[in-house]
């Protein structure tokens, strides 16, 4: 069979790969996208996330032409409060809130289904694109010059560079023999949507108290009445337990553990329970292959940084492959590898020690959880570069 020659070969269309699609396509680079699930319906596939993407996220999306199509779908965040809570029943021991009305919102969050839709929506525009649904990565040779592709129908390719976005158990990271480093904190994520009769005055709030950040992110009103998308960390058999109570319990308890910041939260979707881990790759290429996203690092959810830290992974790699004329060069890929690694480590070992403190029911780390909340605030200077920099501080929106 003859092999089908392209310029980048992207494994997984989840949102990074979708994106990153979008972004070497408007670099000018033909691109065959591979997943093995169905093609997306119109209702999506059920994934219950949402996404808050901060500044630098949505810079790339204007200067992509993505934005237009995704501008309509987006929950501006004005800002940021973060509350301390302490005590049974929890109440409020700390707030602060973080926000810069004159530099436009923080932040804007999106459903994730209706993010990827929007996404593929664009993809189908674009001549330079193709995506095969219902088949995957399988195997490739690495060579000096191109990699050659198989895919799982047989497909075969001849690809200048290969990039992996094939989500945290990436078979193409395998593949090409890059090794992992994974911390697990026996935790959970449980991620629902709600209602509440308080508005949210799109404000995100993230609420700690031991066992992990309990964050409500804005969302369009639900017939009428305002909505929220919550991330909620516990000890993973406190998570289990939560999640297989019936909806009017479980709201009481969400109800509970927000502190009735919003008054009664009521139960809008299914519960979607997700591991909390740390994994990191040792290396983000070889050969001519690239990994991004959670194929080169999974974050905890904490501080919206999992594909925020994703989506510059893909502006990096699409800076370092401008105007090349073979996007895989040793020396592209170099670049890359570079300008990303230090950064993907500093915000892993920044949330790992967020989330040990943030979880510890130990008293010294509650009283140093709000001392750091304090400083963030407070020290004006710490603050507005915090806010500059599209991050928030550590514990952002989720
Ligand atoms: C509860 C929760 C809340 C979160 N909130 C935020 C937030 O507010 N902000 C933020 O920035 N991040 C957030 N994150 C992180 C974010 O959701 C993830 O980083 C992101 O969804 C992962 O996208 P991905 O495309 O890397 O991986 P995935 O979505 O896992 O996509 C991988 C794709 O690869 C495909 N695949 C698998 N095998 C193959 C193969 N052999 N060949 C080809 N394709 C293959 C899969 O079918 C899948 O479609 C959150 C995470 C959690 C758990």
């Amino acid at each position: 069979m003859e092999r089908e020659e392209i310029d980048i070969f992207l494994a997984g269309a989840g949102p990074a790969g979708l994106i990153a699609a979008a972004t070497f396509a408007a670099e000018g680079f033909r691109v065959l996208v591979a997943d093995p699930g169905p093609k997306p319906g119109p209702a999506g596939r059920g994934d219950l996330r949402s996404t808050a993407f901060l500044r630098p996220a949505q810079a790339l999306f204007e200067r992509i032409g993505l934005w237009p199509a995704l501008a309509p779908l987006a929950t501006p965040l004005d800002g940021l409060r973060i509350v301390d809570l302490a005590g049974e029943p929890p109440t409020v021991r700390t707030e602060r809130l973080f926000a810069q009305a004159s530099a436009g919102p923080l932040g804007w969050n999106f459903m994730n289904d209706s993010l990827r839709g929007a996404v593929l929506a664009h993809l189908e525009r674009q001549p330079g694109v193709e995506i095969a649904w219902g088949c995957g990565f399988a195997a490739l040779v690495n060579r000096s010059t191109e990699v050659l592709i198989r895919l799982t129908d047989g497909r075969r390719l001849r690809a200048r560079l290969a990039v992996a976005a094939d989500g945290r158990a990436s078979p193409m990271r395998d593949a090409a023999g890059i090794e992992l480093s994974v911390t697990r904190y026996g935790q959970k994520a449980l991620a629902f949507a709600v209602s509440h009769p308080v508005p949210h005055d799109r404000i995100s709030t993230e609420l700690y108290l031991d066992g992990g950040p309990f964050t409500m992110v804005p969302l369009p009103d639900a017939g009428g009445v305002p909505a929220s998308a919550v991330v909620w960390m516990n000890p993973g058999p406190r998570a289990t337990e939560l999640a297989a109570l019936p909806p009017e319990p479980f709201a009481a308890e969400a109800t509970r553990r927000s502190g009735g910041l919003l008054g009664p939260l009521e139960l809008l979707t299914e519960r979607a329970l997700w591991p909390v881990v740390s994994q990191r790759a040792r290396a983000l290429t070889s050969g001519r292959v690239a990994l991004i996203a959670e194929a080169a690092h999974v974050l905890p959810p904490i501080g919206a940084q999992g594909l925020n830290t994703s989506v510059m992974d893909i502006a990096a790699l699409a800076q370092s492959m401008a105007g090349q004329p073979d996007p895989g060069a040793a020396a592209v890929l170099a670049r890359f590898e570079a300008s990303r690694s230090r950064d993907i480590a500093a915000r892993a070992i920044a949330i790992d020690l967020f989330n040990r403190v943030t979880r510890s029911p130990d008293r010294l780390a509650q009283e140093l959880r709000q001392i750091g909340l304090k400083l963030v605030h407070d020290v004006a200077p710490i603050r507005r570069g915090l806010i500059r920099a599209g991050m928030g501080p550590p514990g952002q929106d989720a």
